[in-house]
């Protein structure tokens, strides 16, 4: 069996949708299982519902109107689709009532992930209507029974083990008869049924788990762009798309920006070796990048680099402490403060008495701070962007941290991290100069921006 993945961009109306039911209506014979994410911005609309909700009146109505209105139309233009109209509009009444019960308070992660989840349920269960009324055998499958999760709101972990038994009782039956089944990315359940999402972009992550548990032959991520590329081609539009990728690769690149894969993608593929590809759902016939443990990676012309990733709206925490030096258990006691409040910590450099650390999520900034102004002078630089350069020619070509930060320019460069990774360079900039940065290393190592 095989896995295919459709992003936002590739689910978002009716011709997309038409393009996904002629991709997997000509991978019948690989038995394919259908992951679908919700359609493009369905998940930011629906926080956005949650926002107007927690500030009182029926503001809502409109919008969460607008939204079943559009899933309306998708419905009505793809033969079929309509039988899905009912179950969407029973669970748009039931997010009606969700909505009105966080009015005039803040919701809890809780109440969050079970009313942005719903955009996955709706997407898939039109694309499943609309798969049959295509006249390929699909049947509509929740995902919440089988992603079984803990109850970690917003950025759930799936229980692997129980993951791989409920996916051979619930979906093996249906392969195997011939029946695609058609279901949701993002979400799950914890074990006594409340909803639970695996965190933003996270269908990638929910498509590689289910293709492990179903030892699929590959997973494949269907998106809007060519494959994983030298660059974000939004911002580099002469970036070349890789033809081959290692897990390593596209974990660090997609860590550090490469929004094109969720970073934990390859995690689960790891052990059976299942290669993923990434193709573009708008030229279906192109390549892609297959991303798999034997991948040859050639360089690309001569450039030791393979790729550029970037990240904005960093937090640096920077701590200077003078009794650091020559003592031991300071770093310990350091992070501790970061776990105690779960805080992901993605870059460090260290010097004798100081330390500066990047984070991503900043809501339990002022906890973490606190605890950290005792053990030493702490100060906080906001919007910041972590480049990261990626590329298996990194620790062998002599000269290459200078061509990068020769490259750079006029930019100020921050912190900077080399050595943990033997394929990948970051460091941080400010946020503004970050897209100048990422060209200006393009045309350096590819001669193009
Ligand atoms: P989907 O909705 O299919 O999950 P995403 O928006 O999450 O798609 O990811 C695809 C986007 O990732 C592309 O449109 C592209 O702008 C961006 N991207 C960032 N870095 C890269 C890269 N190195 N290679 C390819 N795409 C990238
Ligand atoms: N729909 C979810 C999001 O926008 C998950 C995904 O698309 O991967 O984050
Ligand atoms: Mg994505």
């Amino acid at each position: 069996m095989i896995v295919c993945k459709f992003g936002g961009t590739s689910v978002q109306d009716t011709p997309a949708i038409e393009r996904v039911i002629g991709i997997v209506r000509k991978r019948a014979a690989e038995q394919p299982l259908v992951v679908v994410s919700a359609l493009a911005g369905v998940t930011d609309w629906l926080l956005g519902l949650a926002r107007l909700a927690e500030m009182g009146g029926s503001g809502f109505r409109d919008r969460l109107a607008e939204l079943v209105g559009r899933h309306e139309m998708t419905a009505r233009e793809l033969p079929g689709a309509e039988e899905a109209l009912g179950a969407i509009h029973a669970e748009a009444n039931d997010l009606a009532h969700e909505l009105e019960a966080i009015a005039g308070r803040r919701a809890i992660p809780r109440e969050i992930d079970a009313i942005t989840g719903r955009g996955e349920l709706w997407s898939s269960r039109l694309i499943a209507a609309a798969l049959c009324g295509a006249g390929v055998p699909a049947e509509w499958v929740d995902i919440r029974s089988v992603m079984v999760t803990d109850d970690r709101f917003g950025r759930a972990t799936p229980y692997t083990q129980v993951l791989s038994v409920r996916a051979r009782e619930r979906l093996g039956p249906l392969l195997e008869r011939g029946v695609v089944p058609m279901t949701q990315g993002f979400i799950g359940a914890t074990a006594t049924g409340i909803p639970t999402t695996l965190g933003r972009g996270g269908s990638d992550f929910s498509a590689s788990l289910i293709g492990a548990a179903l030892r699929a032959k590959r997973v494949e991520i269907w998106t809007d762009v060519d494959g994983l590329m030298t660059a974000d081609p939004r911002v580099v539009p002469s970036a070349q798309t890789l033809a081959v990728a290692s897990y390593e690769e596209a974990a660090e690149l997609a860590t550090f920006g490469a929004k094109v894969l969720h970073p934990a993608t390859a995690v689960p593929l790891v052990h059976e070796g299942i290669p993923i590809v990434v193709l573009n759902s708008r030229h279906p016939d192109r390549r892609g990048t297959v991303i798999e443990p034997s991948a040859d990676l050639t360089l690309l012309g001569d450039s030791p680099i393979r790729s550029i990733s970037w990240k904005r709206g960093i937090t640096v925490i920077n701590i200077r402490a003078p009794r650091m030096l020559g003592a031991y258990g300071f770093l310990r006691q350091l992070f501790e403060v970061f776990e105690r409040h779960e805080v992901v910590v993605d870059v460090l450099a260290s010097s004798e008495v100081s330390v500066s650390l990047t984070i991503e999520d900043p809501r339990h900034l002022d906890l973490v701070r606190r605890e950290l102004d005792d053990l030493g002078e702490v100060w906080v630089d906001h919007k910041r962007a972590i480049i990261a350069v990626v590329g298996i020619g990194l620790k062998t070509t002599p000269g290459l941290a200078a061509r990068v930060f020769g490259a750079v320019g006029e930019a100020c460069v921050e912190v900077i991290s080399q050595g943990a990774s033997a394929i990948n360079m970051t460091f941080t900039v400010k946020d503004e100069d970050g897209p100048e940065v990422v060209r200006r290393l393009h045309r350096e190592f590819f001669g193009t921006c």
